[in-house]
This record gives structure tokens, sequence and C-alpha cells, in this order.
């Protein structure tokens, strides 16, 4: 018996047959496990109609859906190797990835057609397959595909070190990379998830954070069908709806990137019967302790966090609920079976896994554990970059504390040296974050004639009155930040650019910044 994503989902709908296992709110479907079952089995029969074959790629550029899980679960059942795309790309970006990945057959929105459209005629061996009503010409309907095929399981011989996904990193260091994870290392990452997030079968998932990023796909959508709960999901987050479904569906647990949240607390919450939740979990990017207690207060409910990388599939730390105020500003302590380590930063090289840094001093963060990927698709030079001993080498900064405790620091290009000290960008956002007229900021560095680099802080107001005057008194009294690190320069924008998984895209600042000053 095979540790394999197909054959966990036998097991759940065994286990679990009536019970309701998927509720898509925008097409107000419910689905339970067996009738679920039904519909990835015809999926399988019709993709295998279609020519799909062990080992070939089926992508998708859709929204939160039920189809994008049903497309999940019939690859893995067909050996078929599954390509979640963010659909937030821009039609070139998608076409590099369809370029690098050679999917047989690739499942759109009627919405996205756009991009579609434009590409379609690039990719002659390409089927693509429309999930909704309204089908392009040049493409097939997916639900009458399924509606003809058998729904007969289709066994393939597979062991859990078949390819299960393609994952592309969303590029904030350059070029997308695919990530590649077998179903082993799939498989060891929901065990860890339904341990540390304690999920429990009778949960009530909200899924709204984007389906194809491995944050809400692989730490919460797929543990939760492994531990046999329902997943209610909603087609994109929207702060109104998520409360409103969280009182219509009696939702228990959320997951939200720690920009989500912080538009959350801005609604009138007290509108809404939010009763039913009983915990949150944030990752995918820093969360300011100042966030974490304002959704506490404004919530009533405690959250997780949980720190990684796609290429670690994502999850390797997790920060308990308990642990939020004592261990505030930490990403928590390895997950089960993951061992992690600080070492010294060598610069334009690699230090060894054993050159250790002690406790409480910042270097690489690297990792090894079994929901490690495999590779970089057809990138060895890439892949060699980040994987050395059997360790992943991450790009991030951070330390330990005596108690094992991580503290991700920021990433390695992240960092700002001014007057030859380090500065964490992160740790003078969190105090910034702590001000109650600052809605969102970023912190970078820009070249600085004397200084090398200098601190600038973009700042969203909430409080339209806020000045620069009034930012720069704040942090010299809230005696938190060296003088070294304190912003020398504000910037007031209506919006911080952020990437799909809620990340602020510094490289746009900083190109900005550049063009600014060269036009000056
Ligand atoms: P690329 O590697 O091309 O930049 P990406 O940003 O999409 O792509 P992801 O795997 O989505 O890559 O993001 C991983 C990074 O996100 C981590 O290396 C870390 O810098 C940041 N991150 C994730 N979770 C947290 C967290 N809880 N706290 C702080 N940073 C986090």
């Amino acid at each position: 018996m095979y540790l394999t994503l197909d054959r966990m989902f036998d097991l759940t709908v065994q286990n679990n047959g009536k019970k309701e296992a998927i509720v898509d709110l925008t097409k107000n479907k419910r689905l339970t496990y067996e009738e679920w079952q039904v519909e990835v089995n015809q999926l399988a029969n019709a993709l295998r109609s279609a020519g799909v074959e062990k080992g070939d790629r089926v992508s998708t550029l859709l929204f939160n859906s039920y189809e994008l899980g049903t497309t999940l679960f019939a690859c893995a059942q067909l050996g078929a190797i599954f390509n979640p795309i963010n659909f937030r790309l821009q039609p070139q970006e998608v076409e590099y990835i369809l370029a690098d990945a050679e999917p047989k057959v690739v499942m759109f929105e009627t919405a996205l057609e756009p991009i579609i459209a434009s590409l379609y005629s690039k990719f002659t061996n390409i089927s693509f397959w429309c999930i909704n009503e309204q089908t392009p010409g040049f493409a097939v309907n997916y639900h009458e595909r399924v509606q003809q095929a058998s729904s007969e399981r289709i066994n393939v011989e597979m062991t859990e070190d078949d390819d299960y996904a393609i994952m592309y990193t969303s590029g904030t260091t350059g070029r997308p990379k695919g990530v590649v994870h077998a179903h082993r290392n799939m498989m060891e990452q929901s065990i860890a998830c339904i341990a540390h997030l304690g999920v429990s079968p009778k949960e009530r998932g909200l899924v709204t954070a984007p389906m194809f990023h491995c944050a809400e796909l692989h730490c919460n959508f797929i543990p939760r069908v492994h531990a046999g709960c329902t997943n209610i999901i909603l087609h994109h987050f929207e702060p109104k709806k998520v409360l409103a479904s969280i009182e219509q569906e009696k939702v228990t647990s959320v997951f939200a990137a720690p920009t989500m949240w912080n538009m959350l607390i801005q609604e009138d919450v007290s509108a809404y019967q939010i009763e039913s939740l009983q915990f949150g979990t944030y990752g995918a990017a820093p969360m300011a302790p100042a966030l974490v207690t304002a959704c506490r207060e404004t919530l009533g409910i405690d959250l997780i966090q949980a720190y990684g990388m796609t290429e670690m599939g994502p999850a390797i730390t997790f920060l308990a609920k308990d642990e939020q105020v004592d261990k505030a500003g930490s990403a928590g302590r390895a997950a089960f079976n993951h061992d992690i380590r600080v070492v010294r930063p060598v610069e334009d090289g690699r230090a060894e896994p054993e050159d250790v840094m002690p406790p409480g001093e910042v270097g690489e963060i690297i990792v090894r554990g079994p929901s490690m990927m495999r590779e970089y698709y057809k990138r060895p030079d890439a892949t060699s970059e980040v994987l050395y001993k059997g360790w992943y080498y991450s790009g991030d900064l951070g330390y330990m504390d005596e108690e094992h405790y991580l503290y991700v620091a920021d990433r390695v290009r992240d960092m700002v040296i001014s007057g030859g000290e380090n500065i964490y960008p992160r740790e003078v956002e969190d105090v910034l974050h702590a001000h109650a007229g600052i809605l969102d900021v970023a912190v970078l560095g820009e070249p600085d004639e004397v200084w090398g680099e200098s601190v600038v802080a973009v700042v969203v107001k909430k409080d339209s009155a806020l000045t620069e005057e009034a930012l720069d008194t704040y942090c010299k009294e809230s005696n938190a930040l060296a003088n070294y690190k304190r912003p020398r320069r504000y910037v007031f924008v209506e919006e911080l650019p952020r990437n799909a998984s809620g990340k602020i895209q510094k490289f746009l600042l900083r190109e900005q910044f550049k063009q600014e000053s060269a036009s000056s």
C-alpha cells in the first residue's frame, strides 16, 4: 500500500462517503465524498480518453473552484502531473510556463479566456478545456466530457516516489521555476499540517486564498480531504463575503495571508455571527505581532502561523495558538520530521550545513525533511544552487533562540546595509505596523551616496492626516529602533504591490524608485 494522493482519496471516501466534501459557494454546488469521487473518476476517464497518461502534465488556470480540486485528484489517479498556474499572471508569463511544463490539457475559466485566446494558437499540441457553460470555439467543455465518461476507477501502477505536481514559484526572484513534488512529499506535508493545525474531521474550512498557491492547497485543502473534513470554496477573497460565508456555512477555520487578515479586521465584524470560527492560520509572508493581536481582539480567535516555501511543500515551521504571545515575532519550531538550522552566511558562496550559528545570531535558514521538492523542472543548475548535501538553502535570513524557535529576519536580498550595518526591514515594518494610523507598510533600502543604502518606508495611510514628521517622532519615541534603522524617508502610496500569495513585491518598488531618481 503506497502513500499516494489517489489512495488517500479512496480511503477518505471509504470512511466518509456520505459526508459533505465540497461546498462551492460560487456555483452553489454541494458534493458528498461519494458524489465527488464519481466526478473525479469520470474526469480521470475523460482525460485518459484525451490521451493523458502517467507522467503527462495537466495545467489549470482557474479561480478557486471544486473543478480545480477534482482535476488534482483525477491527475493523481492517472499518475499525471498536476500543474496549477497563477491566474493573475500576464499572458507572456503563462506562455512561459506552458512552454516549460508542456501540458497535454489546460483547464481554464471563461473569465480568463482573454489570456488563453492570445495563446492557444501557439500551442497546437495542447487541448484547452473550459469549465464554464460559455465555452469558446477553440476549447472543449469540461462538464460535457465528464458527463460522457465512465465512472470506473482507473488503476495505474504507481509508487509514492512518482511525481504529483509542478508548482511554479511566483517569481519574486526571477523567472518562475517549476517545483517538482512527489506524492510522498505531499502526503508527509499533509500529515504534518493535520498534526500542527489540529485538523479534526468535524472541520469546515473556508478556502479563500488562491488554491493555485501551495499555502492554501497543500496546508489546508489537501489536509482537510485527508482528514475527511468539508472544504467550503469561495471563488476569491472578498472580506465581506468571507465573513458572510463564515456565518452561513458555520465555518470553523480559515487560512489567509497577513494582508487578508488585515483587510478582514477593517470590516464591521460585529455585523456577522462568526462564533463557529475556532481558529485561523496565517503564513506565506511575515505578519506583524501587532496585527496578530488585532485579529485576536477583533475576531475573537487565535491564529496559528506556518512558515515555509514552495520548495518545501511549503510548511516547515508552525507557531501554535498558545505561543503567539510568548513567542511573538517567531515563526515557531520545526514541523514534525523537519530539521532546521541557521548557518553562517557566506558572501558569494555557501556555508557547510555544519557551520551553525549560535542562538540569537542571524544566518541563512536551511532545512531538510520529507516534504522537500525533488528538483526544479528542467533546471539542474538552479536545483544544485539550492539543494546541497540533502539540505534546502532557503535564501531567508533568521536566527534561532535557545529553545529552537525560529525567527525569520528577512530574505537575503531584502536586507539593507547602511553604513556597514545590517538592517532587516521586517523589524522596522513590525514597529511601524503598531502605529494606529498605518494600514500597510513596506520597508526597503535605496541607494545613498554617504551610507551606501538608507532606509525608506512606503506607507499606506489609515489616518489621512498622518505626516512624515509624526512617523519619525513615533519611531524615535518607540525606543525600539536604533538610529541607523529609522527610515530616512517616507513615501505615501494608495496601495502596495502584492503578489497573489500576499507578498509585497519589493522589487517593483525598487524599480519605481530607480526610475524616479533617474528622471529627477
Ligand atoms: P520566489 O521564490 O520566486 O520568490 P515565491 O515568493 O512565490 O517565489 P514562495 O514559496 O511562495 O516563493 O514563498 C516563500 C517565501 O515566503 C519564504 O522563503 C519566506 O521569505 C516567505 N514566507 C513564507 N511564510 C512566511 C512567514 N510565516 N513569515 C515570514 N516569511 C514567510
